[in-house]
């Protein structure tokens, strides 16, 4: 195996089990690693400290063992087996109730670069890594041997793998093939689930016990599900007795998904209505308080992907959430989100915090809402927290 070893003193995130080595750190590298390649990371005194995929770039290694054992083919069947064992003690392995969950997150699981995401006999695969593109094939077949309710494996890593990188990955199914669509089920509830066409894997798993709680704080209320995407928050809504419930989205394909979704739990429900807007127009729009909304959904895209786009972000939260003070009814609930990593917790809180001091109402912070189980932080890598959200009570 390729040796790199580091800088004096480089060697202390690594002891405290921090999974990356940016190349800043890098003393010496014996030999020429393809990237991609395992390497083994040596201290200054050339202690061995982990053993890790190798990438150009700053994060140049992430690491996974902090153990000197041989990475081999039942390495991964372990890791993927310890990831079901996690989701299937937290009860979200339930067939004919719940079968869409993430079964790996990243370093959260110890396998950074990986992200796994179950949809009923469905597993979709996304490699963020070269090391994690190089053994695809591999972790397709520990998946389909250590989760008994998947069959099929497809493989998602064109637009998340880095384009410097000289590998053409392809989409396409590892195991299996295409099924019938409607088959995913959270909580109880109806989703089809387009891996091939959708955003990230076609859904966004992360998003289920937020959507709970709103299901709770539905009953009699008109709903705004500002960003709907695949209407996830809309049809809790109206399985929580929403009065009325509005899906908003740019996007024309989301609205289309939303009514199927909406069709596929609640056929003919005249309670809900879709609209393929831009977000602000249709704020805008609301000009009496007929047309203004109990309870408020914002889960936009994330703002800034890097943190060069801080800034701005902050702007756009601060903005969006200052035209929703604006808008929300008397006595309404705004539940709003950032799925901006870069943007911290309290960041976002001060954003919101403006927009609410900007609007003048009086603004109570009912709940601060995060990831769920099965997108767990590792401990010793906060960076994986990224989803934010707060529950308001507004005036
Ligand atoms: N809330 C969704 C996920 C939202 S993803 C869920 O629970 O699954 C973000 C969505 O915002 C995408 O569907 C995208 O099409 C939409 N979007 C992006 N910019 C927008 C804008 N300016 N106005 C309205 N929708 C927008």
């Amino acid at each position: 195996m390729i040796i790199i070893q580091l800088k004096p003193k480089k060697e202390e995130s690594l002891q405290r089990f921090h999974p990356w080595v940016f190349s800043g750190a890098i003393h010496r590298i014996e030999g020429k690693p393809t990237e991609g390649d395992l390497v083994e990371v040596l201290d200054s005194n050339r202690n061995f400290l982990a053993i890790g995929h190798y990438q150009i770039g700053s994060i140049a290694v992430r690491v996974v063992s902090f153990d000197n054992v041989p990475v081999t083919d039942d390495f991964w069947s372990r890791k993927i087996q310890w990831a079901y064992a996690m989701r299937k003690s937290l009860g979200l392995v339930a067939p004919g109730n719940n079968n869409t969950y993430r079964l790996v997150h990243g370093e959260g699981d110890s396998l950074p670069g990986l992200i796994v995401d179950v949809y009923d006999e469905t597993a979709v695969m996304q490699a963020h890594s070269i090391g994690m593109h190089e053994i695809r094939e591999v972790l397709a077949k520990a998946i389909v041997a250590n989760v008994p309710e998947v069959k099929n494996v497809y493989y998602k890593s064109e637009t998340t793998l880095p384009f410097k990188a000289a590998i053409e990955p392809e989409d396409g199914y590892l195991i299996g093939a295409e099924t019938a669509q409607l088959t995913a089920l959270e909580n109880g509830l109806k989703f089809h689930v387009d891996w091939l066409r959708g955003q990230k894997t076609g859904f966004f798993v992360d998003q289920r016990e937020n959507r709970s709680l709103l299901e709770r704080y539905s009953a009699g209320k008109s709903v705004l599900n500002m960003f709907c995407y695949t209407g996830g928050f809309s049809v809790y809504a109206l399985r929580g007795n929403a009065k009325l419930v509005h899906s908003v989205d740019s996007s024309a394909k989301a609205i289309d998904l939303t009514d199927k979704n909406v069709e596929a739990n609640y056929p003919n429900d005249p309670r809900h209505a879709s609209f393929a807007e831009d977000a602000f127009k249709y704020l805008n729009n609301l000009h009496t308080l007929d047309q203004k909304y109990d309870l408020i959904i914002l889960d936009p895209p994330a703002f800034a992907k890097h943190r060069e786009a801080l800034r701005n972000a902050l702007k756009g939260y601060k903005r969006l959430n200052a035209k929703a003070f604006e808008q929300i009814k008397p006595g309404g609930i705004l539940f709003t989100f950032s799925c901006s990593q870069v943007v911290s917790k309290e960041q976002f809180r001060l954003a919101v915090f403006s927009a609410a001091a900007e609007s003048k109402r009086n603004v109570r912070i009912l709940h601060q809402l995060s990831q769920p189980a099965d997108h767990p932080i590792n401990i010793y890598h906060p960076e994986g927290e990224y989803l934010k959200g707060l529950v308001l009570w507004v005036e």
